[in-house]
């Protein structure tokens, strides 16, 4: 007689929202009970369909790719990019939710960015990095704003904002060149005024996601102006007409890329595109800062997101596979790597909720010039780090599935190839490490947070939140020492990432503590400490003193 197959269950999810405790006690913490009952129903609604209908179809559109035809077929040049079914449903679901909409609408005042990023922070794992475009258009509708431009404000915020998919448009961000995406002031796209005085760009873009775009802020060198990143300016354009041609672009490829493969990353050629100035005719870097500044934000929260997803996956398949004689889930060493991996799950949205808090006071007007310097400084911080935590997270994730982690139609090794990206795009991590530490922000942002440490530290009470506190407040102390004491340029670069990576940790464990020590419930508390105590052991100070000897 034949044995019946053994068949593994796979992992399943219950509501996201309703099943992250994390999360939870975070908005009841910051909200308060009637902002949270005013915005609890879109969560638990989203909630439920990241862990089900989205998650679903994110499995049955796994072969999908956009695709790109250049030529119809009577020779004429279309160029266009017909996105994933998944990508079409996702972008209505964002526009239904009011995803880039939320924080210009400001109905929660300073708390607009935290319901936006709870939102995110629960559609992105299941959209495939639909957030990316998403990303591109809030950035862009933030340094049109900025820039204080009145026509395109006029013009392009309301699109960017839009509730209404007939209305809305997405942005591309058009930085990198093949002589750098780090370095832009090497670029080489060239923009000259026609004789009807109109700005036309000359020249190709080597990274461009989301070509499906409407729109694109973009960086170019007026004729004449000098070399270097001052020189160039910021430009606005529209990719097609009223008659959907093509502004003087053409688009050359596709990239073929290790993750991110719902993206559609084309390399474009510019040939006369027709642009405008929003900014004036040089400083575009500078120009171009406040997109970055929320553009590296999405990218924290998509790095805690997918943290928190991998591992929701991975706790609920430990109840379901069994190995030498019990349950994963009861096995110690198991639970260990488990327990680890919420460790970090829950400092990365700590510090990218802290991030995501400032963010928005600074939005409704409140913050002092202090917390303002820490809100730049940060900024590359939170993105370096949780990018660097999550890819660590998300390699773990697979291997708690075992050979299964590693099969592509269970749908677990995309988390670790799409997280890859997270630690790239928008500034690699020694970029933004440096970034973070040149900057003219980095020691009043130093001695704001050191301040906020000291608040945690004296209501840290006693025992595991004690340590971890006095570990923080110590690591960041000896940060601002070495930041202050290192002359020599060399060896401040050199130890720019441990700089960076030791406020990371130190924030974490404040934060953590902070929140533990907040709940009521005591399961939350105990959760934050054991987090704490893993972190804590795992060492905070990553400083190393002879660099500034
Ligand atoms: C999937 C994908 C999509 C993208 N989409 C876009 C897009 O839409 N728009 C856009 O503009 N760009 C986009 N990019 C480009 C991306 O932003 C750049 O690739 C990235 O910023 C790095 O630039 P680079 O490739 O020139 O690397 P390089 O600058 O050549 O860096 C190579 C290595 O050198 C290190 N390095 C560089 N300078 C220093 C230094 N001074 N000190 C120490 N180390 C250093 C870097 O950390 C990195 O490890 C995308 C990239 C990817 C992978």
């Amino acid at each position: 007689m034949m044995s019946s197959a053994f068949v593994q269950a796979g992992p399943q999810l219950v509501n996201s929202y309703a099943n992250n405790w994390l999360l939870k006690t975070y908005l009841e913490r910051k909200l308060g009970p009637d902002l949270l009952a005013s915005i609890e129903p879109e969560l638990f609604e989203l909630g439920e369909l990241a862990a089900g209908r989205l998650l679903e179809a994110q499995r049955a559109d796994r072969r999908n790719e956009p695709l790109l035809t250049q030529w119809d077929a009577w020779g004429n040049r279309v160029d266009h990019i017909e996105p994933t079914p998944l990508w079409r449903e996702a972008e209505r679901l964002a526009v239904r939710i009011g995803l880039t909409a939320i924080p210009y609408e400001r109905k929660e005042g300073a708390w607009s960015r935290t319901r936006q990023f709870a939102l995110v922070y629960l559609f992105h794992p299941v959209t495939d990095l639909y957030t990316c475009p998403l990303a591109m258009t809030d950035g862009a509708a933030r340094a049109l704003l900025d820039a204080n431009n009145a026509r395109l404000i006029a013009h392009a915020v309301p699109h960017l904002t839009s509730r209404d998919l007939a209305q809305f448009w997405t942005s591309g961000q058009w930085m990198t060149e093949s002589t750098g995406g780090s370095d832009v002031g090497l670029s080489r796209t060239v923009a000259k005024q026609d004789p009807s005085g109109v700005w036309r760009l000359y020249g190709s873009k080597w990274f461009t996601s989301a070509a499906t775009s409407q729109m694109a802020l973009t960086l170019a060198r007026p004729e004449g102006n000098g070399a270097g990143g001052g020189g160039l300016a910021m430009f606005y354009l529209e990719t097609r007409d009223s008659q959907g041609r093509l502004n003087g672009i053409r688009i050359d490829r596709l990239k073929d890329k290790l993750g991110t493969r719902k993206v559609p990353t084309a390399e474009l050629s510019l040939d006369g595109t027709a642009v405008e100035l929003v900014a004036g005719a040089t400083q575009g870097t500078r120009a171009i800062e406040p997109m970055l500044k929320i553009t590296r934000t999405w990218n924290s929260v998509c790095a805690a997101a997918f943290m928190h997803h991998g591992l929701a996956l991975a706790k609920d398949y430990a109840h379901r596979r069994l190995a030498f004689g019990a349950m994963l889930a009861e096995q110690p060493l198991h639970r260990e790597t488990l327990a680890e991996l919420e460790a970090d799950t829950a400092g990365a949205f700590l510090l990218t909720f802290f991030l995501i808090e400032l963010l928005g006071r600074e939005e409704a007007g409140l913050l002092d010039e202090g917390e303002a310097a820490l809100l730049r400084f940060l900024t590359p911080i939170v993105k370096l780090a949780t990018g660097k935590q999550a890819v660590r997270v998300a390699s773990e994730t697979l291997e708690a599935f075992g050979g299964a982690g590693y099969v592509e139609d269970t749908g677990i090794p995309v988390l670790l190839r799409d997280t890859q990206v997270l630690p790239i795009w928008e500034g690699t991590t020694n970029v933004l490490s440096l970034d973070a530490l040149l900057r003219t922000d980095a020691q009043p942002g130093l001695a704001a947070l050191r301040l906020r440490m000291q608040a945690m530290a004296s209501g840290a009470g006693h025992g595991e939140f004690k340590k971890s506190t006095e570990a923080a407040t110590a690591a960041v102390e000896h940060a601002a020492r070495w930041r202050s004491t290192t002359h020599d340029r060399a060896a401040l670069q050199a130890g720019a990432r441990r700089f960076a990576m030791t406020v990371a940790r130190a924030l974490e464990l404040g934060l953590l503590v902070e929140h533990g020590g907040a709940m009521r419930d005591e399961i939350a508390t105990m959760a934050s400490r054991e987090a704490c105590r893993r972190l804590r052991r795992r060492g905070t100070d990553l400083i190393q003193d002879e660099e500034g000897a």
